[in-house]
């Protein structure tokens, strides 16, 4: 009949025989040999993207790193002393599947949370440093994050050292609810308090700094430092367009934007890091840091 002339015929079978071939004829590539630049889709060799310090050779992407590989490239050698890896986070609100997200975040990243804490050396300076991850829980700030950024700030505090904080966060976790949005003002507290000792606060947003980090202790340091391209915002872009009715431009919340408003203070690379933090801590520490 005509009608079947037109009929959609499905061809499943030949799809399958061709997807079965280039199966059997692909290389045995054991997995996690290779990464794919997300920016350029370049496919990078895992220990050339290593040894660049996770940035990608060919459109210089920075990737976003685990709080241990940060630590690991930026201070000194076996200088990392880890605190506060004790604390562990609750449920408060008896939110639903939450144990189990916690547990697989954990997994993931090997910290017991979304910021790892402690004391270091950066080229013999003694620093204290936070770093956060963005594979934990999408770096969200909960009870646990803000209770250990407050002790380290205090500790800080007491022993007359700069901070460090490197920031990436999806914003306050929604589990928790109304206790991970007091951790904005904790934070921001312990923070006038070591100001108030005159001592110096560094915050280094990388890629994604957002919502109530972004809204508090990311934008409260002395020296305002940034990755290149980072995501940088408190509301999503959709929510702003919405709510302004206007089309914002395309760079907007990214570093390169924000330095040119004069939120960030200077784009560095991450190559580069470990000798401009060093000569800040020098001009600002004088012979202290000698
Ligand atoms: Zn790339």
């Amino acid at each position: 009949m005509l009608k079947d002339l037109f009929s959609k015929k499905k061809s499943y079978g030949t799809i399958k025989n061709i997807n079965s071939d280039v199966k059997e004829s692909q290389p045995n590539i054991p997995s996690g040999m290779w990464d794919k630049c997300e920016n350029c889709n370049s496919i990078i060799y895992h220990e050339d993207l290593k040894q660049n310090n996770y940035v990608c050779n060919k459109c210089n992407h920075h990737f976003k790193l685990r709080a241990y590989d940060r630590i690991k490239m930026f201070l000194d050698e076996d200088s990392f002393q880890e605190l506060y890896k004790e604390l562990s986070t609750k449920n408060p609100l008896d939110f639903k599947d939450y144990e189990e997200k916690l547990d697989k975040a954990h997994k993931n990243t090997e910290s017991s949370e979304a910021v790892v804490t402690g004391i270091g050396n950066l080229n013999g300076v003694k620093v204290a440093i936070g770093v956060m991850d963005s594979y934990f829980m999408m770096g969200s700030m909960g009870t646990v994050v803000g209770e250990k950024l407050t002790r380290l700030i205090e500790k800080a505090t007491t022993d007359k050292l700069p901070l460090i904080i490197f920031t990436a966060s999806g914003g306050a976790r929604m589990q928790e609810g109304i206790f991970s949005l007091m951790q904005m003002a904790k934070v921001s507290a312990a923070l006038a308090k070591h100001s108030d000792e005159g001592l110096l606060y560094i915050t280094i947003l990388t890629y994604p700094t957002t919502g109530g980090v972004t809204a508090s202790f990311a934008m409260e340091g002395d020296i305002i430092l940034s990755e290149p391209k980072a995501l940088i915002g408190f509301a999503g872009r959709r929510v702003i367009e919405n709510t302004i009715k206007q089309i914002l431009p395309e760079d907007f919340q990214t570093a390169e934007f924000l330095l040119e408003k004069g939120f960030v203070d200077k784009i560095v690379e991450r190559k580069d890091l470990r000798t401009c933090v060093y000569k800040i801590l020098k001009i600002h520490g004088g012979k202290r840091y000698e």
